[in-house]
């Protein structure tokens, strides 16, 4: 439910509000917007009668139930755009962000040539995994901490800010002395007690959608970080899976253009992991653009054919640099700078 004001009403009112919410174990959420004071009311049992309670107070224009079961997050609740501050760098309003580098931090050289060159070519983050998770245990799970250290490297250098998954509760404040932008991998994205981690940081959190999660319930995650306290949830789509084998993965941008409508938070997209072919992930870069995403997450690696992970999906730093400015042009063409 939200609790709509008045436009002019008092602090003291709100209080009041408040006070009522908290006599029934429920939260208010204060939402200010330019156009109007919003309070929305979040907890396990709303009370039927509360509505009409409400309304009867002084500095209370009406009551609005919020339909969807995620409410933090829902539009309803908040009408305008949430915007995610990474260092100065604004996720979700007008410019399109592009956050590029390997799937995993393999070596000094090889995470310092490619920030240096994707900086060069326009990036505006850098992202490299340093905890892995991988299907098969015997594959390349990460430097650990030893990748945190040379992405901090690259952040030094370059300034650009750094993404970087965690995956455990236990490496929640190891991870966060690093990165920028905490990343909750795909398969991570039910993990409710990680999300609640994250959330306490108060750190931007790169949440992306599980590979068979529908979007109700990727939102639903996404609240359990807002649930919180923290605001600063940038969404990410990397495909989900479908009886399609030809593809890694199937890129769905219906639920780019879907949660952008229903929430208010930044939705960014992985063409990378959505298709799983290098030579695929351009055109979906910029079909994800066009289909409203604030930005994209693209894997890029200096040697594609020697990378310990992912190689096959990664663009060579040449032809990253080539997508840029149709990146640049696509995100014109809809009022956005790159
Ligand atoms: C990644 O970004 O390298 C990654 C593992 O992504 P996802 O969690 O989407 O599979
Ligand atoms: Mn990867």
């Amino acid at each position: 439910m939200i609790v709509v004001m008045q436009t002019g009403s008092t602090q003291e009112q709100i209080e009041s509000v408040l006070e009522r919410l908290a006599e029934y174990d429920l939260r208010g959420h204060m939402v200010y917007g330019a156009e109007r004071t919003v309070i929305g009311v979040v907890g396990a049992a709303i009370p039927p009668t509360l509505k009409e309670e409400l309304e009867h107070f002084t500095g209370v224009k009406e009551t609005l139930r919020i339909t969807q079961p995620y409410k933090l997050v829902s539009r309803e609740l908040r009408p305008m755009d949430t915007i995610v501050d990474v260092r100065g760098i604004k996720v979700g309003g007008e410019r399109c962000v592009v956050i590029a580098g390997p799937c995993s931090v393999e070596s000094e050289e090889q995470i310092m040539a490619t920030a240096r060159a994707v900086r060069e070519a326009g990036a505006s983050m850098l992202r490299g995994g340093a905890f892995k998770p991988r299907s098969s245990p015997y594959t390349f799970r990460g430097l650990g901490e030893l990748g945190l250290k040379l992405l901090a490297q690259a952040r030094d250098e370059t300034g650009l800010p750094i993404v970087t998954e965690v995956m455990t509760i236990n490496d929640v404040d190891l991870v966060a002395r690093y990165a920028d932008v905490l990343q909750i991998g795909a398969r991570n994205m039910q993990n409710y007690q990680l999300l609640e981690e994250v959330g306490r940081t108060g750190m931007p959190v790169l949440l992306k959608r599980g590979l068979s999660a529908t979007i109700e319930e990727w939102l639903l995650s996404a609240e359990y970080v807002t649930a919180q306290g923290n605001p600063n949830v940038i969404l990410c789509e990397r495909g989900i899976r479908t009886f399609e084998t030809a593809t890694r993965n199937t890129m769905d941008l219906n639920a780019v253009a879907l949660a952008k409508r229903r929430t208010h938070l930044p939705v960014i997209a992985d063409p990378s992991h959505g298709t799983g072919k290098w030579y695929l992930v351009p055109p979906l870069a910029l079909a994800s653009i066009a289909a409203g995403a604030d930005g994209i997450i693209i894997e890029a690696h200096p040697d594609p054919d020697r990378a310990r992970s992912d190689g096959g999906q990664s663009l060579s730093l040449e032809n990253f640099a080539k997508l840029m400015p149709q990146v640049a042009a696509v995100a014109a063409a809809l009022g956005k700078h790159v």
